[in-house]
């Protein structure tokens, strides 16, 4: 189980403005990962402004995502944390401390309470609140973080990350864990962030845990304070998902190779992931030889398959890739990018596999999903294609016959 927050954790919002590294990671857990693993999202966003992320960035789908601060809706894989608290005696003690400023309007929400407050002043504003807020429970269901070296938080005490988590046991029995079969649990889990409100997750006992590269000084600093003899708990030199990938290959925790960086198409039998960094690549214009891979392709590609397109006409596979052949470079020095996700396959036959996936198409007018069914056979040649819409995301050219 990968446990991860995702603003400048899993996505890079400041130095890798093609998100490669996500990219990267995306390719790397579809290939290795999905299958057996589970991709958990821990984020401090609200509902809506985490989808609007997923139209910013090649987003995968999570088997769960934490939001925090509402309530757990089974029915969407989505975990809400909250509690009753009182927010009005909060917003009454906090007026006490000048050294306090409030953060925008859009910053708030109901059941967190968010400040700015200066580096050096904020271990001694956290003593006094914590003081001052003790006086009015009889056991404390708040709780203070500070982050990013600025941000002061108010939370309900069972809202943190590390609570999370330790939910996730049973409503993970109910569905997603379904992949690991019924009732078993994940041998390793990795936790990823980068401040200080992640630290939490580190808490957790047993957890492999990576602070990313560029890890917020008070994040380094729990480390430093609570866990500096654990061998199990890095800081990489790796910035975001990069980090990510570095500390799976430092624990070991499996394949850390991501077929991104593993650009030799040569090889008979293209599985999905490889073939859409290919089918990227080649619409990019950064295939070298075009015309030999072409011919590899032939051999990919059934002579009698079939693709079924959005129209739900059926023309031969052969046929698409012609109109490949047409779209070389066709987005050279373009924004574009290309991620597959939900990748799943079942053994059909003995040599016959079908696997389903989305496959996502960023440019700039912003990211179009398909779904494709393929079905293989004898080593990843394809038969048979089927795409169709992904509701939302839809393209609206449906005429091209392109994978
Ligand atoms: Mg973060």
């Amino acid at each position: 189980m990968l446990i991860s927050d995702l603003d400048l954790t899993m996505v890079d919002h400041q130095c890798d403005e093609d998100n490669i590294s996500q990219l990267s990671f995306n390719a790397l857990w579809e290939s290795h990962y999905h299958h057996d693993s589970l991709l958990v999202f821990s984020t401090g966003r609200t509902l809506a402004v985490y989808k609007r992320l997923k139209k910013d960035k090649p987003m995968l789908t999570p088997d769960i995502t934490i939001i925090h601060t509402k309530t757990y809706d089974p029915n969407a894989n989505l975990l809400f944390l909250n509690e009753n608290w009182d927010k009005g005696i909060i917003m009454e003690e906090t007026d006490k401390f000048p050294e306090l400023s409030c953060q925008s309007e859009a910053d708030q929400r109901q059941y967190k309470v968010s400040f700015f407050v200066d580096n050096d002043k904020a271990d001694g504003v956290i003593k006094a609140l914590s003081e001052r807020l003790q006086k009015h429970w009889v056991t404390a269901t708040y709780k203070i973080v500070f982050s990013g070296g600025k941000a002061l938080d108010v939370l309900p005490k069972r809202g943190g990350k590390g609570e999370a988590i330790t939910k996730l046991g049973p409503i993970s029995e109910g569905f997603s864990l379904g992949k690991f079969g019924h009732g078993k649990q994940p041998c390793n889990t990795l936790v990823c962030g980068d401040s200080g409100n992640d630290a939490e997750l580190f808490g957790v006992p047993d957890v492999f845990g990576v602070m990313v590269g560029n890890a917020m000084e008070e994040l380094l600093q729990w480390r430093e304070e609570n866990a500096k003899n654990n061998p199990n708990i890095i800081h990489t030199t790796e910035r975001c998902a990069a980090g990510i990938i570095q500390a799976i290959g430092h624990f070991k925790l499996g394949p850390n190779l991501s077929p991104r960086d593993v650009l030799d198409f040569s090889k008979t039998g293209l599985e999905v992931v490889k073939f859409y960094i290919f089918y990227e690549q080649w619409r990019r214009a950064e295939i070298a030889d075009p015309e030999r891979h072409i011919e590899n392709l032939k051999e990919i590609f059934y002579p009698s398959g079939v693709f079924v397109s959005l129209s739900s006409q059926e023309h031969p596979l052969h046929d698409c890739l012609g109109q490949l052949t047409k779209f070389y470079g066709n987005r050279q020095g373009k924004q574009f990018r290309v991620w597959v996700d939900h990748v799943t396959s079942t053994q059909i036959g003995s040599e016959t596999w079908s696997m389903k996936f989305d496959k996502w198409e960023f440019s700039d007018d912003g990211p179009k999903g398909r779904t494709s069914t393929v079905s293989t056979s004898d080593g990843f040649v394809w038969m048979h294609m089927h795409q169709t819409l992904l509701t939302g995301f839809g393209a609206t050219d449906q005429t091209y016959l392109l994978f």
